[in-house]
Order: structure tokens, then C-alpha cells, then sequence
């Protein structure tokens, strides 16, 4: 039985005051259940966020990470940074890196490589853009970007990992992929990761994100490949991340 997990990503929104607000609200509305909970400020955030979420339920993400464990690169965080600071998992090749950035496969794999041996977990971010999509090329894009990780670490390292599926065209769009598609995606990953390795691919995680919100978050996560979300604009409006937790029993 697999756990699911619902993370917000904070992406480059928050002050000092409104992450007091946001979290104190959170944690005072956190349903029960069952359902593990992170967020993802800011780098610059994250102290303070560990420090409100310090001994509850919620636990504290990174958005990014640098390949190296310190050095010469001006405006990079390397792993160690962050889990000095309390981080316990963090966003791997995150569209935003990818196609905002630049950021390749390649790259995405060493940073997932990084974030496991500094003792994060990593949650590795996967999706095709909107014309990839209508090409037909979604299952090659989705194949390209995993197996860039599989083959870097070794499929055993899936075991300690969580998977994202989020299709470009879906995030902070306002369109979200139906539960079909979401499904027929995280089924494609979990099939071709069990031609490798069936135990691994049976207990991955694997989140959508794209758009979810308090109204489509149920019908989602009732999927059976779907086990939890990474939840962008939402998760940073109180009642919506809450529902949304909600949703994910
Ligand atoms: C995200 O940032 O990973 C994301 C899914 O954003 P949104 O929920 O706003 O689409």
C-alpha cells in the first residue's frame, strides 16, 4: 500500500509575514489522515518554514538543488545547505528548471544522484510540453526524461524516490490533464519501470501535478496510479491546500 503524498510548491511567492500566516493556517486546519504533507519555499525561506513546522506533521522541501556538494558557483544551494536546514526532500527537474532554465536531462539526472547521496529524497519531475503532446510523443518524452535517471543511478535507486508527473501545458495554466490522462501517464511509468524491477516499480510514488485544486483533487488521487500531488498556485491558499490534503486519503 503506498502512502500518498501531497507537496506544495511554494515556486518564488512568500514573505516572512505571509509564510507565518500560510503555515499557522495549514497546520491548524491539517485533516487527519494518513496522507504525508511537505511544502517547498523559497531557498531563503526555508529556516523560517522549519521552524513553524518544526514537530508537526508537515514536512520541508527544497525546490532545487545544485549537482555539487559545494564550490565555485555563485547562486547555487548545494544539498548539504539544505538539509542542514532541515529539508528532507527536494524538487528535481522541475519544468520550471527545465524549460525556464535550460536544464537537461542529463543535469536533472546528476541532481537526483546529488540529493540521494546528501540524504534527500528526491522528487523527480517528469512531463511533456502541450506540442509534444499533440505530436503523440508523450510515452517518448516521459521514457527519455526517466530512463536519463535509471541509467545514471541504477533503477534501485527509484526505491528511494518519488516521481512527479506534470505535463507542461498543465501547470499554472489553469488546465489540468483529466484523471484518464493522468493515469494512462503514471501507468506508463510504473509499467516500464517494473520491466526493470516489478518491487520497485509496485511501491514508487508517484504524484501528479498540473492544476490540481480543491474541485478536481478527488477524482485524481481516486486513480489508481495516482498517489498524492504536487500542487503549485494552490498550495498557497489555505482552504484549497487543505482540501486538497483532504482529498488525498
Ligand atoms: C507546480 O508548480 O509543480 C505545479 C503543478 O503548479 P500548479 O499547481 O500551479 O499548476
Amino acid at each position: 500500500m503506498r502512502r500518498k503524498l501531497v507537496a506544495g510548491n511554494w515556486k518564488m511567492f512568500g514573505s516572512l509575514a505571509r509564510n507565518q500566516a500560510l503555515v499557522t493556517d495549514v497546520l491548524a486546519g491539517l485533516p487527519q489522515g494518513n496522507c504525508e504533507v511537505a511544502v517547498c519555499p523559497p531557498y531563503v525561506y526555508l529556516a523560517q518554514v522549519a521552524q513553524l513546522t518544526a514537530g508537526s506533521r508537515v514536512q520541508l522541501g527544497a525546490q532545487d538543488l545544485s549537482p555539487k556538494a559545494e564550490g565555485a558557483y555563485t547562486g547555487d544551494v548545494a544539498g548539504p545547505m539544505l538539509k542542514e536546514l532541515g529539508a528532507t526532500l527536494v524538487l528535481v527537474g522541475h519544468s520550471e528548471r527545465r524549460h525556464g532554465h535550460g536544464e537537461n536531462d542529463s543535469q536533472v539526472a546528476e541532481k537526483f544522484v546529488a540529493a540521494q547521496a546528501h540524504g534527500l529524497l528526491p522528487v523527480l519531475c517528469l512531463g511533456e510540453t502541450l506540442a509534444e503532446r499533440e505530436a503523440g510523443e508523450t510515452e517518448l518524452v516521459l521514457a527519455r526524461q526517466l530512463d536519463a535517471v535509471t541509467q545514471r543511478a541504477g533503477v534501485a535507486a527509484l526505491a528511494n524516490a518519488v516521481l512527479a508527473y506534470e505535463p507542461v501545458w498543465a501547470i499554472g495554466t489553469g488546465k489540468t490533464a483529466s484523471p484518464e490522462q493522468a493515469e494512462a501517464a503514471h501507468a506508463f511509468l510504473r509499467s516500464r519501470i517494473a520491466k526493470q524491477d516489478a518491487m520497485i516499480a509496485d511501491s514508487l510514488r508517484i504524484l501528479y501535478g498540473g492544476s490540481v485544486k480543491a474541485g478536481n483533487a478527488e477524482a485524481i488521487f481516486a486513480k489508481p496510479n495516482v498517489d498524492g500531488g504536487l500542487i503549485g498556485g494552490a498550495s498557497l491558499v489555505v482552504q484549497e491546500f487543505l482540501s486538497i490534503i483532504a482529498a488525498a486519503r
